[in-house]
């Protein structure tokens, strides 16, 4: 490929109409790119038939695809998909399809690895190896609504591996872009972003006005607990992040999910509940609590049904918020929550 190829999914309709001008083509064939593109996901100019084959040639030679390459999907007994996707420098990263009756949502990475560390997720253990591109994280979306075509995508969570947070700029970016009117018009309202805690980026974020979900997976109030599990709240102790989750919601129209991980004879005592209690108590949110799944060489223990539903109950009891609990999907292909490592990374590192 020559150097100054451009990647064509983020070129702007600007620069498209330029470059059109340039060569002397009709203005409306960037429409028609655009919706082979984004209507239709076709990410090839050789199927782009009702455009000709002169001008198929000239479109080849200038620009191209930047995507990528979907290296093995494995399919769950749920319906649920893994993706290894496989980035120009070699990496991989994991992308999640959860598929049900009426959304299909998918699961992204914004980083490859995590520099956050929290003890409980198979992702830490790779540590920071960079941030994902916007044309990675876009990639990702157009990707997988190529594979689900001519279903719809429906909602987009940022909670495959990296801390969303700690690539703020391209995160950012990648959603302001899939909004775009002629892009896929993606509404932010349908965006959750998942972060570990980093209080200056949810700052930043109330004051976007970017209009997406917030998420905090929070898995304890208590400091000391959450200190052991999640090292970032020696850095954003819970009184500093719930200040600033205060003012998060005052900014939004949308109630803050506090994503809870159940673990066996750790996290899910009455002295637990009473201090969740005290958190979120002046907090307009929702509880998803999620039972925790097991990766290996990790220490903790899964609960049991039975405790899962007496902390459930219990919860019920002493909050008022609507608490869910997340069936954990695709369990037997290491896809469910903290289970994202991209096995390969660590292999060809
Ligand atoms: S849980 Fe999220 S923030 Fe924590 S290490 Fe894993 S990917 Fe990073």
């Amino acid at each position: 490929m020559a150097d100054d190829k451009r990647n064509i999914l983020l070129l702007s309709k600007d620069d498209l109409n330029a470059f059109l001008k340039r060569i002397s083509a009709k203005a409306y064939i960037a429409n028609q790119i655009y919706n082979w593109i984004f209507k239709k996901f076709v990410f090839n100019f050789d199927e782009m038939l009702n455009i000709s084959k002169d001008m198929r040639a000239i479109l080849k030679s200038e620009f191209y695809f930047d995507l990528p390459e979907i290296s093995t999907i494995q399919k769950s007994n749920d319906g649920t998909k893994k993706y290894l996707l496989k980035l120009k420098d070699g990496m991989f990263i994991e992308m999640v399809l959860i598929p049900n009756l009426k959304k299909n949502t998918v699961c992204i990475s914004s980083q490859v690895g995590c520099a956050r560390n929290c003890n409980f997720c198979a992702t830490a253990k790779l540590g920071l190896v960079r941030n994902l591109t916007v044309a990675e994280i876009v990639g990702q979306i157009l990707l997988v609504s190529g594979d689900l075509f001519p279903n719809k995508l429906t909602n987009i969570v940022f909670m495959g591996m990296g801390e969303p947070l700690d690539n703020y700029d391209n995160v950012v970016e990648s959603i302001r872009f899939i909004n775009r009117e002629d892009t896929l018009l993606f509404s932010p309202r349908r965006i959750t972003i998942s972060t570990s805690g980093v209080i200056p980026g949810i700052e930043r974020l109330a004051n976007e006005n970017l209009n997406v979900k917030l998420a905090v997976s929070l898995n304890s109030a208590i400091n000391e607990k959450r200190d052991e599990i999640m090292p970032i709240n020696t850095t954003y102790p819970l009184e500093k992040l719930k200040n600033q989750l205060l003012n998060f919601r005052k900014k939004s129209n949308f109630r803050i999910t506090f994503e809870y991980i159940m673990i066996a004879n750790f996290n899910m005592s009455n002295s637990d509940i009473k201090a969740l209690r005290k958190f979120v108590g002046d907090i307009s949110c929702k509880i998803n609590l999620i039972p925790w799944n097991p990766v290996e060489n990790l220490p903790y223990k899964s609960p049991s049904k039975h405790e899962i539903e007496n902390f459930r109950n219990k919860l019920s009891e002493n909050l008022n918020f609507a608490i869910t609990l997340r069936n954990s999907r695709g369990q037997d292909i290491d896809a469910a929550c903290g289970q994202l490592v991209a096995k390969k990374i660590s292999r060809e590192r």
